[in-house]
């Protein structure tokens, strides 16, 4: 492992901060990420479950997303071939209504610009959640806008809505995503991937 990815894996930055929320736990750097990977999937933050099996996307909203992106376990956790760089690296906790809590600015702050340095130029970027949107994009719109104007940056970066459940009712009133943007997506997976 290289010294980036030691340091980020040893980072205890937000200990008091998730020390104060209503799961109380300890800093997990879920760090996932390799130079030269074709794909890289740029989310928000890992949940409770990934928080516990220390590797990224192991819940349903991961089975979403590599459906959307129509590749199976095997490719989406080879190291080799997808980088995972989300805008926190650690679990944020939930709030007193057992919601997510948004990724740490700080984290964004201290990581990013080295992680990005690190990884170089990627030739197919996966933004997942507004978050990532507004980090790698600059975008200022609500998500489905972002999502909606899909084209004004493929085939390199391709922004998506998070995956979760809680989405569920977003893609049903929004079918042109999995009509028109999935296939494109998918067959640009295979194009990078084969490259
Ligand atoms: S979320 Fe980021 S900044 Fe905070 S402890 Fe984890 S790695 Fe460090």
């Amino acid at each position: 492992m290289n010294a980036l990815r030691q340091e980020i894996r040893a980072c205890r930055l937000c200990a008091d901060r998730f020390a104060q929320t209503e799961t109380a736990h300890e800093p997990r750097p879920v760090v996932w990420f390799r130079p030269g990977t074709p794909i890289l999937v740029a989310g928000q933050a890992p949940g409770a479950r990934v928080h516990e099996s220390g590797r990224p996307f192991t819940d349903p909203s991961g089975d979403r997303l590599r459906h959307w992106l129509g590749i199976g376990e095997a490719v989406f956790y080879d190291r080799d071939r997808v980088s995972i760089v989300p805008m926190a690296f650690c679990f944020p906790g939930y709030d007193a209504r057992n919601a997510d809590l948004p990724p740490p600015a700080i984290c964004r702050k201290t990581w990013h610009d080295r992680v990005m340095q690190d990884l170089g130029r990627v030739p197919l970027t996966v933004l997942v959640g507004g978050h990532a949107h507004k980090f790698h994009l600059g975008a200022r719109g609500s998500v489905t806008d972002t999502v909606r104007n899909w084209r004004d940056h493929a085939p390199r970066v391709f922004a998506l809505p998070h995956p979760s459940w809680r989405n569920t009712a977003w893609l049903k009133k929004n079918p042109w995503f999995e009509a028109e943007l999935l296939p494109v997506l998918r067959t640009r997976v295979q194009e990078v991937l084969n490259d």
